[in-house]
């Protein structure tokens, strides 16, 4: 069982006939999957994305979070979670890859010109363009309202100085929308969203981050990295609007992966206490294992049910779904968590032994709860929109 996916999203209300493709397609993408892996095995991480980001484009999912927005094609948030789950069931890092290409691009299909859009889009969507999206900041990037890198106005230029760090793709792209300040007024208000080639003068790479989980990573340095007024996203002092906007699409997805990694662990775990006997019985008769097993269960289901009530209102609604978001994105993350944990402490010391599925798993799952805000982030959210 441990390979299948045993991904039913029939069996959730949120989906409709045009979501059988994706299964579909889904199933067609993990059979070829084996072989990209050994293909790329031997490649540095930098070419292991952009091999992946290349399949991806070939295989035809990256149109979905990569819409063609000048031929009325919209972001459907259920699909764009239903392929991250698929995705980050055999690997978190070609989910990264793919939502990474949605995440950089977003703002440029939401609010780029015509010429923008054909310039950029159709390499980010067959995978030849690496796209990054670069906020954060080391002062603190929980506070977005507070960011200090500059964007100042000359003639018809601006002129970016700053830091940015813990930028995805940060290295290995080759575009990067930045979010600075462009307005003399403080906090939210005064942010911009510019599009930045990443061979632009001034703009260079400071370091590169290794973390738990394989994942590029850099700190950004503008140095008076001058870029075309035109190269403005949306309407001056738009910014953090604009940010916020690709965050409530794709933090559902964050979500979804979650789903993805905590239902591989669960697979891996039934499998093995299936297989496991200790104490002169089978593990998965011993009813304290079965308990973890229904704990597990509860916490994946209702984490799935969280991220696709969410991406379906977001696909079917005009209304604000920052709340149904940020509780999909926070209740899916703690719950892949835990049950990643639960995983690990039923499979003993192979859990924790390097190179196994479930010790991959547990470093995969825990930037999660950190990146596009983190949990206590969402908790503000929520609690703000449940008392206002
Ligand atoms: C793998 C990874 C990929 C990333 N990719 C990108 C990217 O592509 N682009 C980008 O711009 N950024 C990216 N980030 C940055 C990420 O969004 C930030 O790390 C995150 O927003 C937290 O910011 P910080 O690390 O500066 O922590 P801080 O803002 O210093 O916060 C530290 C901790 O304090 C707690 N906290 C923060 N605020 C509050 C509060 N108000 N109340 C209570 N507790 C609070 C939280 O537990 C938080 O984790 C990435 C980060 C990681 C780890």
């Amino acid at each position: 069982m441990k390979n299948a996916l045993q991904w039913k999203l029939w069996n959730l209300p949120f989906f409709d006939a045009r979501h059988e493709e994706i299964e579909s397609r889904m199933t067609v993408w993990r059979q070829n999957f084996p072989a990209l892996e050994a293909d790329i095995a031997s490649l540095t991480l930098d070419e292991q994305c952009r091999a992946i980001a290349r399949a991806l484009g070939a295989s035809g999912l990256l149109a979905y979070a990569v819409p063609d927005t000048g031929q009325g094609e919209i972001v459907d948030v259920r699909s764009v979670s239903a392929i991250r789950e698929a995705l980050a069931y055999d690997s978190a890092l070609v989910d990264f890859v793919f939502a990474m290409q949605g995440i950089g691009s977003a703002a440029i299909w939401r609010h780029g010109s015509s010429a923008m859009q054909a310039t950029y889009l159709d390499g980010v969507r067959r995978g030849t363009r690496i796209a990054a999206f670069a906020m954060s900041e080391p002062d603190g990037s929980s506070d977005v309202a507070s960011l200090s890198t500059i964007a100042r106005r000359e003639g018809e230029h601006y002129v970016i100085d700053g830091v940015k760090t813990w930028i995805s793709n940060g290295g290995i792209a080759d575009q990067y929308i930045v979010i600075a300040r462009t307005e003399d007024v403080p906090g939210s208000k005064g942010l911009s969203a510019l599009l930045v080639d990443a061979d632009t003068p001034g703009l260079s790479i400071e370091s590169r981050i290794d973390i738990i989980s394989p994942h590029p990573l850099a700190t950004l340095r503008f140095n008076g990295c001058r870029v075309s007024a035109e190269r403005l996203l949306g309407e001056p002092g738009a910014g953090f609007k604009l940010a916020m906007g690709t965050l409530d699409i794709f933090r559902t997805s964050v979500g979804a992966a979650a789903v993805g990694i905590a239902r591989r662990a669960l697979n891996e775990t039934l499998d093995r206490v299936r297989s496991r006997k200790i104490f002169g019985v089978q593990m998965s008769d011993m009813d304290t294992v079965r308990m973890k097993i229904a704990d597990m269960t509860l916490d994946l289901e209702a984490a799935a049910m969280l991220v696709y009530r969410a991406a379906w209102l977001k696909d079917t609604t005009d209304k604000p779904v920052t709340r149904e978001v940020a509780l999909a994105k926070l209740g899916a993350t703690e719950a892949a968590q835990r049950v990643v944990d639960s995983a690990v402490q039923l499979f003993g010391g192979t859990g924790v032994t390097v190179g196994s599925v479930i010790e991959r798993l547990y470093r995969d799952v825990r930037p999660m709860r950190i990146y596009e805000g983190a949990s206590e982030i969402q908790k503000l959210i929520i609690g703000k929109r449940m008392l206002s």
